[in-house]
């Protein structure tokens, strides 16, 4: 089944649940108008260009050969469009050649390039990632050398992290950098690097954290560096092959079209970004920017596996409709899969809303007004971002596999098509930082921003929007807001609980992490879809036209607040349990 780009949807969520209209002072070249119109290319670039290559590349994959990598079909050329069609640079400072529109416009064309295609996708996530850490680390020579071919995608970026004994602890990275001259030279192996080699642009600017010789142990020994595969001279031109190569591309579940290279630095020459033993902060910015698109890759597969789910829905007929009493009957007028399709959109929408949003406050951290705006902004994108990760790539797991259970045994007969984006959708919740992980930086460093008033202020603002929906006209919206009041309630009291459990209880506070990010999601969540229910309802009462469409946000509010939010009370439960329960001996397990 062909992809179908969600403008309408992408639109609705930018306004009613992000508030794209607070950017309004800080961007004032994004309007309606503009924001419809980079929509409305970027979903037929995907649609059309990127869509059509995503199961030939599963089949076939990326090649490795005599130490070089060749991309799957088509994608080099789809490549060629999408850096000449300017959509790297999307977000991008005008400076370094970029269109300086918002990161929530940027982050919207991302969620349907990552639909069309993931593999894909992931290219440019990692180009953009290098060229933000560039601009924030880089000196005024780096910046000039590198920014404009990677914001243009001339060049495209990677990111060095992983090696074989060190994942989510990067104190254990091994790979030496020794001065040499005025830079360095880096030796080591690097494992599971995204893109890390390619055909598709003429030259690949990675990003390796590595240790000085004379660096502190652990995490706070390590540098960041920069080392293209191509040398470059000091005018930009491309020299000679650096030491660094691809030993072999990885054998994996799934996102097979995109390269995961073991990378081999054999004194490939690198030059310091950013202050020696400084790298993790520096590379940091990076990785903040890439989770936050990882949990919209989440939102993507998502949205993909569940259009194809509703096709085969309203095609598929099997046994008797207590709704029409057609036999045989659409599966879609079955009451259990209306139920799934329609829980799978809700959640959609609400991940959707939540990367969006905290996008907003991305670009809101660089432009609002004022110190303290900016401020109270990166403390909301600080965090919403690993929730934004971890639900959303959760969430995308979920939905890919009850959109391959609604087509029985065909979801599981690869040819169909659904099977395939379970696969791609299994990595997303352990790439850029397990889950696992994010949920301990939540409960471990981001309860704590502002001294708990940050997470004190987002529940606040979600009972502010509880009492809206209970204020409004109409029962249906006041039931929701009723749930949507439970659950602030319980995210508040898990909060509360947590807060007391540092110290000597730091066990109760990992122990409760993961249900606890859980809670926030499904919260904020309910938030998301009770935000866009108030706007549909007041274009409804404002007689705009489309009245089943707004009718289906109100609806798709209602459902998530009866099937997802009845259960936050229950989950606040789960956090506050404690790690008391799981003494328990290996032996008796
Ligand atoms: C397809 C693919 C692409 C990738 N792309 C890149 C890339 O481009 N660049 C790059 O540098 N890396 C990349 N990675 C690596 C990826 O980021 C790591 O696999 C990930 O960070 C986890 O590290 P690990 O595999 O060593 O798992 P481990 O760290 O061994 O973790 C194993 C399990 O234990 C849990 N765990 C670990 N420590 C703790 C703890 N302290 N508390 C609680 N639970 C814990 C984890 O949540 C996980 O469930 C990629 C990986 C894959 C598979």
């Amino acid at each position: 089944m062909t992809y179908r780009a969600p403008v309408r949807d992408l639109a609705f969520s930018l306004e009613a649940a992000a508030d794209l209209g607070r950017l309004a002072q800080a961007f004032p070249g994004a309007d309606r108008d503009t924001v419809q119109a980079v929509l409305e290319a970027a979903g037929d670039f995907a649609a059309e260009v990127l869509a059509p290559l995503n199961r030939p590349g599963d089949l076939a994959g990326a090649a490795y050969e005599n130490g070089s990598v060749t991309a799957a079909p088509g994608f080099a050329e789809a490549y060629k469009q999408f850096a000449d069609g300017g959509w790297m640079g999307l977000a991008a400072d005008p400076a370094w050649g970029g269109q300086g529109l918002p990161k929530a416009l940027d982050l919207a064309v991302s969620e349907m390039v990552q639909a069309a295609n993931l593999s894909f996708g992931l290219c440019p996530i990692l180009t953009q990632g290098a060229a933000d850490a560039i601009e924030k680390n880089g000196t005024k020579r780096q910046k000039a050398l590198y920014l404009p071919k990677l914001v243009s995608g001339q060049w495209t970026g990677a990111m060095n992290l992983t090696e074989s004994q060190s994942g989510s602890d990067l104190g254990g990275v091994a790979t030496r950098a020794e001065p040499e001259g005025d830079g360095f030279r880096l030796t080591g192996q690097k494992i599971f690097i995204t893109w890390g080699d390619h055909d598709a642009a003429e030259n690949i600017v990675h990003l390796v954290l590595a240790r000085l010789p004379d660096a502190p142990e652990g995490s706070r020994g390590l540098s960041l560096f920069l080392a293209p595969k191509f040398l470059v001279g000091e005018d930009g031109t491309l020299g000679p092959r650096n030491n660094l190569r691809c030993a072999y591309i990885e054998h994996k579940l799934g996102i097979h079209a995109s390269p995961t290279c073991v990378m081999l630095y054999e004194g490939a020459r690198a030059e310091l970004v950013g202050a020696p033993h400084a790298g993790l902060a520096a590379m940091f910015v990076m990785m903040n920017a890439a989770r936050l698109q990882v949990g919209v890759q989440g939102v993507a597969i998502a949205e993909r596996a569940y259009q194809q789910a509703l096709a085969y829905a309203l095609e598929r007929r099997q046994g008797r409709s207590p709704w029409t009493g057609d036999y045989p009957a659409r599966l879609y007028d079955q009451p259990d899969v209306r139920r799934t399709l329609m829980l799978a959109k809700a959640r959609i929408e609400a991940g959707r809303g939540l990367c969006l949003t905290t996008a907003v406050a991305a670009d809101l951290g660089r432009l609002a007004r004022g110190p303290a705006a900016q401020e109270a902004a990166r403390q909301r994108e600080a965090l919403l971002t690993p929730i934004a990760k971890a639900w959303c790539t959760d969430m995308g797991v979920e939905v890919a596999s009850a959109a391959l259970q609604v087509h029985g045994g065909m979801g599981f007969i690869e040819e169909i098509g659904a099977a395939q984006y379970y696969r791609d959708a299994r990595i997303l919740p352990i790439y850029e930082g397990t889950n696992g992980i994010h949920a301990i930086d939540l409960v471990g460093r981001k309860l704590l921003l502002g001294g708990g008033q940050a997470v004190r202020d987002l529940i606040g603002e979600i009972a502010t929007t509880a009492v809206s929906l209970q204020a409004a006209d109409g029962a249906v919206l006041h039931a929701v807001g009723a749930r949507l009041e439970a659950g602030a309630a319980a995210a508040e009291q898990a909060s509360d609980w947590l807060a007391g459990r540092r110290g000597p209880s730091e066990a109760d506070l990992l122990a409760g992490a993961t249900a606890y990010l859980k809670l926030l999601g499904d919260v904020i969540g309910g938030w998301m879809l009770g935000k866009g229910a108030l706007a549909a309802a007041a274009r409804l009462a404002a007689g705009e036209g489309a009245e089943d469409y707004f009718k289906g946000k109100i609806a798709l509010a209602r459902l998530y607040a009866e099937q997802v939010l009845t259960l936050t009370p229950g989950m606040a439960a789960a956090v506050t349990q404690g790690a008391e329960v799981m003494e328990v001996a290996a032996e008796a397990l």
